[in-house]
């Protein structure tokens, strides 16, 4: 069931070196995009949209347009067969028939890994669900190469949803890897950063610090990334009451910010940063939101120039085990293979990480 394209599902699945040749040629694009007004003309791409979007689609469809490419797709899957009951195989295999890159986001984490065994082209994961998000972490790796000067001995404070947040996960899986980074994770007890990240953190070496309030951690960041509570996530809207307005940056706590600080948000923005903020010169989430649509112009011809890959499943088929989590795309594409990787604390789900034994 392996396919031989270059996909993008995990930033991990592809060593630091190419995320920096990425983010180099996305900074390249972004000086002189007349260079590359015709670098995809004929080629097609097709985003699969099933859950809400504005940047990320939007900043994928205008990178194709501005790349010399065309676009189609859907952002209401009501509106597609989906509504008549097809599965995500056979729209992804359909689909990727007309198309040379899919670009895909589901509510269901490890979407984009099953998408990828059936597609006849390469896949991208716009967001799986509250898993991962590798583009915005391109966005946002682009964005401090750009703004900073560096990806690495930076101290980032990342404030809100640390449970729910797919961005925070992919951001912090990243800088992991760069040398000399120290993060702050600033939420409430409730919605604390998953475990899995711990241990990546763990793993990598980069000291890190729990801490529920903004005020304490301000002054020492030279990045403060916020997130939005993810309300489509949680169980019950009582939960999510209870999370809402715990933090909002101001510009009475901006006072206490380095004056370098970048405030990075992946957006939408809704109500966890104050619209008085905007006028800061260190708030930098519209143009975070911009270097979006530069970072996806050199994904998208990193990708279509690459070289395939046939690796897409590496765990381990158990006829005794299943995944648990009633929100991996296993639970509700019943035909999936399941695998299992073997990790220091257990056995994990290949699509959705979530642990198992
Ligand atoms: N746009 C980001 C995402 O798709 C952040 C958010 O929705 O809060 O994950």
């Amino acid at each position: 069931m392996q396919t031989p394209y270059s996909h993008l599902i995990d930033l991990n699945d592809y060593p630091v070196t190419w995320w920096n040749k990425v983010v180099k040629l996305g900074a390249e694009i972004y000086q002189h995009p007349q260079r590359y007004v015709q670098a995809c003309a004929g080629k097609i791409m097709a985003t699969l949209f099933y859950e809400p979007s504005t940047r990320t689609q939007m900043s994928f469809q205008s990178a194709m347009i501005r790349l010399g490419g065309s676009i189609i797709g859907f952002d209401n899957p009501m509106s597609s067969s989906v509504s008549k009951g097809e599965n995500l195989k056979d729209t992804t295999k359909v689909v990727s028939s007309y198309s040379d890159i899919l670009i895909i986001r589901h509510p269901m984490a490890g979407s984009a890994l099953a998408a990828a065994q059936t597609a006849d082209c390469s896949v991208v994961n716009a967001g799986d669900g509250g898993h991962l998000h590798p583009t915005q972490t391109l966005t946002d790796l682009l964005t401090l190469h750009m703004e900073k000067g560096r990806l690495g001995h930076l101290t980032v404070g990342l404030c809100g949803d640390l449970l729910y947040g797919r961005t925070v996960h992919s951001l912090c899986k990243a800088l992991s890897c760069y040398e000399g980074n120290e993060f702050v994770l600033i939420s409430t007890p409730e919605l604390q950063m998953p475990d899995y990240i711990l241990k990546i953190l763990d793993q990598s070496g980069c000291t890190y610090r729990v801490e529920t309030s903004l005020d304490t951690a301000i002054g020492e960041l030279d990045v403060l990334y916020m997130t939005r509570i993810q309300r489509e996530r949680f169980a019950s809207e009582a939960e999510y009451l209870a999370q809402r307005d715990v933090y909002c940056l101001t510009p009475e706590k901006m006072a206490h910010a380095r004056p370098d600080l970048a405030v990075l948000h992946p957006l939408p923005r809704v109500d966890e940063i104050s619209v008085a903020v905007d006028a800061d010169a260190r708030a930098l989430y519209f143009k975070q939101a911009q270097y979006g649509m530069y970072i996806r112009m050199a994904l998208i011809l990193m990708l279509l120039e690459s070289k395939p890959k046939h690796d897409l499943l590496h765990g381990i088929a158990d006829a005794h085990l299943r995944c648990v989590n009633s929100k991996c795309i296993t639970a509700t594409e019943s035909y999936l293979p399941h695998r299992f990787l073997q990790t220091d604390d257990g056995m994990v789900c290949e699509y959705c990480e979530e642990r198992v034994l």
